[in-house]
């Protein structure tokens, strides 16, 4: 059975989620004895397209004047015949903002059920079910998606990225786009840049929570001399000391670096849910009863504001010596 992954890239850069999503639809090809197709859409995506080849699947090309910007109404069409096209009967993308927008709606066109957030896959042979968390992660759930298409997002943290291989190619599809008769249009795109990685991408991130009283100054210097990312609680989210993209956690983003530094941080279950991956797990918080020391690796029973000034200075005598 067919699987199709859709790529997300944006400016001709691939998004280094698609490449996790590819070896989910390589499990599940594997599985059923199928072959994986990845689309990619977009303006100028023949490098992408290329890129993505690498590792060993066919990629279905989709140029347009109309899919230089993304729109889901302009997307999931296209992506609907191209599925229809490889006749695959499974539809996925990674679970980041564009893959949780665009899946549903290619799902719905293709009376697809849909698994989301998966985690990986159960059930024998070709019969692939679904494992997918419930309730901030408390609960996995294994889904068996009983319609002929099954369309589904995974979580990339979960899966790891695929590798280059032979055999792949690119093909290119024709797509007709007519912007003027969809019922939303693209006004702008506007980007937060930052000389810090992508939080989702880092290989370090640094989050704050509460406990900062919204003085994020320290947090991010740390980060800096980590070349890390900065993510944050909802809590401090919801009190406008951080932007939202920041935030990680059940409703914010899924992260699973090598390193994540929690300061400030209570460890309540949905900010756990969006960071229990992660490799190494620091705490830094002030009170000794805070759950997140129950799943950290190592935890300081701190004030903040005194042991990140700390830290950074052992960070730079560790660098200088
Ligand atoms: C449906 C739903 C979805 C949610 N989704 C998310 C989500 O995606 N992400 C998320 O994070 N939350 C989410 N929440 C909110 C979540 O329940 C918590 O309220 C939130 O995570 C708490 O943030 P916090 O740890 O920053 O604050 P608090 O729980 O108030 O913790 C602050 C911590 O800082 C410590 N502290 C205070 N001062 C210092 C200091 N000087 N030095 C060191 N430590 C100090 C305190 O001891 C305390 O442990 C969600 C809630 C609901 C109901």
């Amino acid at each position: 059975m067919n699987v199709l992954i859709v790529a997300e890239q944006s400016g001709g850069h691939l998004k280094k989620a698609t490449l996790h999503a590819v070896a989910a639809g390589q499990a599940i090809a594997g599985r059923t004895g199928g072959k994986v197709h990845v689309a990619v859409l977009g303006k100028g995506v023949g490098a992408v397209a290329a890129e993505i080849a690498a590792y060993g699947v066919t990629v279905h090309a989709a140029e347009a004047d109309g899919l230089e910007h993304y729109l889901a109404e302009a997307f999931a069409p296209v992506v609907v015949e191209i599925a229809k096209g490889v006749g695959a009967t499974f539809v996925g993308a990674a679970a980041t903002a564009f893959g949780k927008d665009l899946i549903p709606r290619v799902a719905a066109r293709m009376g697809a059920a849909t698994a989301t957030e998966v985690l990986g896959f159960g059930g024998a042979g070709p019969a692939i079910t679904f494992h997918r968390p419930m309730w901030a992660g408390n609960v996995l759930a294994e889904v068996d998606l009983a319609t002929p298409v099954k369309a589904f997002t995974i979580r990339p943290t979960e899966f790891p990225p695929a590798a280059k291989a032979a055999g792949g190619e690119v093909k290119g599809v024709a797509a007709a786009v007519d912007l003027a008769a969809l019922p939303v249009r693209f006004v702008e795109f506007k980007e937060v840049k930052s000389a810090r990685p992508e939080l989702t991408e880092a290989r370090v991130v640094v989050s704050g929570g509460r406990g900062t009283k919204g003085d994020f100054k320290e947090l991010e210097a740390l980060a800096d001399d980590l070349g890390a990312a900065v993510g944050a609680t909802r809590a401090a989210v919801d009190a406008g000391w951080v932007a939202n993209d920041l935030q990680v956690g059940q409703t914010g983003k899924v992260v699973a670096p090598e390193l994540y530094i929690a300061a400030g941080i209570s460890g309540a279950i949905q900010h756990l849910a969006g960071m229990k991956g992660s490799k190494v797990i620091v705490a830094i918080n002030k009170d000794p009863e805070a759950p997140i020391f129950q799943l950290a690796d190592y935890g300081l029973v701190a004030d903040l504001f005194k042991a990140v000034p700390e830290l950074r200075e052992k960070i730079k005598a560790g660098k200088g010596s």
